[in-house]
């Protein structure tokens, strides 16, 4: 099959979130898999040219931008270690000048709407120039949904694209796309768009029903995922719509890149290891200790806790607890950043405890790897997480997940028994403060026999969370979209 997987994120040109790293490994998977798989993502300033030998194959196409015509160039490359083909759309008004993706200092970018309009429709056109009509599809998250859009409303009888199906995948409902009506005009779309049963959402525009409204086949990150979001307390306002379409949407857990994530090989860590010399891993917890400026101390269990410092992290059930788990014999290390409430309080906190809790308030991959590498247990109180990475990169690492019941954590993260053994980390379902709490106590206990716990480090580190089974799930779910065209 032919397929064009588009998003506004690949590892390791950009990343701001889990789909960058289900951008850059799901497609190598696939082509594995004997598919003809190529990616399309926007050069943004941080995507060096030199670095990863980006030529220029096509040159000047003219894109309207509301009343106004955008020259775009495409770039080709390859992801890294693969013979994938990555598309970039060039222009640099709307990408190549913006050091950030989406936002600068938590404000998003005020012209967003032509800068993902520009990449949707050049992504289009380009198919056109290079005259290579994919069989499928398959945008992510809103900034790729309005190609679901241009596909269905103005190309549904174009002979070039007769059989290309669409497949929409959302990574995270709590990201609608959300713009004000009156630049509906920029999409080049019509009025006739402006209705609730299309991308009109309480006087806005929504671009993720784009994705939801005109795509063949939709999909989620994780089963308990694609249910959640078609209830009204996971919705977002959305669920009717989902509900509508519940014949034509699935969910596939993510899988991760075991060439990346991997504790033998990753240049990132002090020591590298595997499940037949663990005790090696020792040598990064007592770095990353040392590099928090925490005691260095062996058997005092150690908490790693990365991601976005919002309330859909559970940040919020953690602030509320931190001075508590502050008391008990551990120590936490975290790094992140997100709401400025939260960067004070981690502050704060640091300052009054700082034998206990270290913090790196940014974006850092390397380090990343080496929380994930050195920390004894994982914390993801997420209030919602469509599928969440952190749990199975930290399985892969030898690391326990804690987490908060729901999404892709409740289909993935299991609570441990010590005395059969069953279970693979500590699950909590409540909100309140004190369920958290227990978590982290009960992890604590299991932490101090440590022939139960090496157990079950060596369990977890025996998972396989690689993408071949999701991939082939993937290849099931294009053949679904493309019965679905006919
Ligand atoms: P999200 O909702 O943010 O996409 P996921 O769990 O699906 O959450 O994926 C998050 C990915 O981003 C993981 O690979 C995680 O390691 C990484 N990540 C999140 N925050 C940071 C950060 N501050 N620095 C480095 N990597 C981060």
């Amino acid at each position: 099959m032919k397929i064009l997987l588009v998003s506004p994120e690949v590892v390791p040109f950009a990343k701001t979130g889990g789909l960058a790293d289900v951008a850059g490994s799901l497609p190598k998977a696939l082509k594995n898999l004997g598919e003809d798989i190529r990616v399309l993502m926007p050069r943004y300033k941080s995507v060096s040219k030199k670095k990863y030998a980006l030529k220029t194959i096509l040159k000047k196409i003219e894109i309207p931008i509301g009343e106004n015509l955008e020259k775009v160039d495409i770039l080709e490359g390859k992801i890294p270690g693969s013979k994938v083909t990555v598309y970039f759309v060039e222009n640099d008004k709307y990408f190549g000048s913006r050091t950030e993706l989406y936002q600068v200092e938590g404000k998003d970018y005020p012209d967003n709407l032509e800068r993902f309009t520009l990449f949707c429709r050049a992504g289009i056109e380009m198919l056109k120039k290079l005259n290579w009509a994919p069989d499928i599809v398959h945008a992510n998250d809103w900034q790729s949904a309005l190609m679901m859009a241009y596909l269905k409303n103005w190309f549904k009888d174009d002979p070039f694209f007769k059989s290309t199906a669409t497949v929409y995948s959302v990574h995270n409902l709590g990201y609608l796309g959300m713009f004000n009506k009156d630049k509906l005009p920029i999409t080049g779309l019509g009025w006739d768009q402006f209705i609730p049963e299309k991308l009109e959402f309480w006087g806005n525009i929504a671009l993720t029903k784009a994705g939801f409204v005109y795509a063949d086949v939709i999909n989620t990150v994780s089963e308990t995922y694609a249910k959640e979001i078609q209830t009204e307390a996971f919705g977002f306002g959305l669920d009717g719509l989902l509900r509508y379409r519940a014949s034509d949407l699935y969910g596939i857990l993510n899988g991760i890149d075991y060439e990346i994530w991997d504790p033998a090989t990753d240049p990132n860590l002090v020591n590298h290891y595997t499940v037949l010399t663990l005790d090696e891993k020792m040598e990064n917890k007592l770095a990353l200790q040392d590099e928090f400026d925490l005691p260095e101390k062996k058997r005092t269990p150690l908490i790693g806790l990365i991601g976005r410092l919002t309330v859909q992290k559970g940040f919020d059930i953690l602030a509320t607890t931190l001075e508590q788990v502050m008391k008990l014999n551990c120590q936490l290390v975290i790094l992140g950043n997100g709401e400025p409430k939260y960067h004070d309080l981690l502050k704060k906190m640091h300052k009054a405890y700082p034998k206990h809790i270290g913090i790196k308030l940014g974006f850092d991959e390397a380090l990343a790897a080496r929380i994930y590498s050195g920390s004894d247990l994982f914390l993801m109180p997420s209030r919602y997480e469509p599928c969440g990475l952190g749990q199975l990169i930290s399985f892969r690492y030898g690391t326990i997940p804690m987490v908060r019941k729901t999404g892709g954590l409740a289909d993935t993260v299991h609570e441990f028994n010590s005395k059969t053994g069953e279970g693979d980390g500590f699950v909590f379902e409540g909100i309140e403060p004190a369920a958290l709490l227990a978590t982290i106590k009960r992890a604590i206990e299991a932490y101090k026999k440590p022939s139960v716990w090496s157990k079950l480090q060596e369990k977890v580190m025996q998972y396989d969370f690689s993408w071949d089974a999701s991939a082939k799930q993937y290849q099931a779910l294009y053949q679904k979209a493309k019965a679905k065209r006919g």
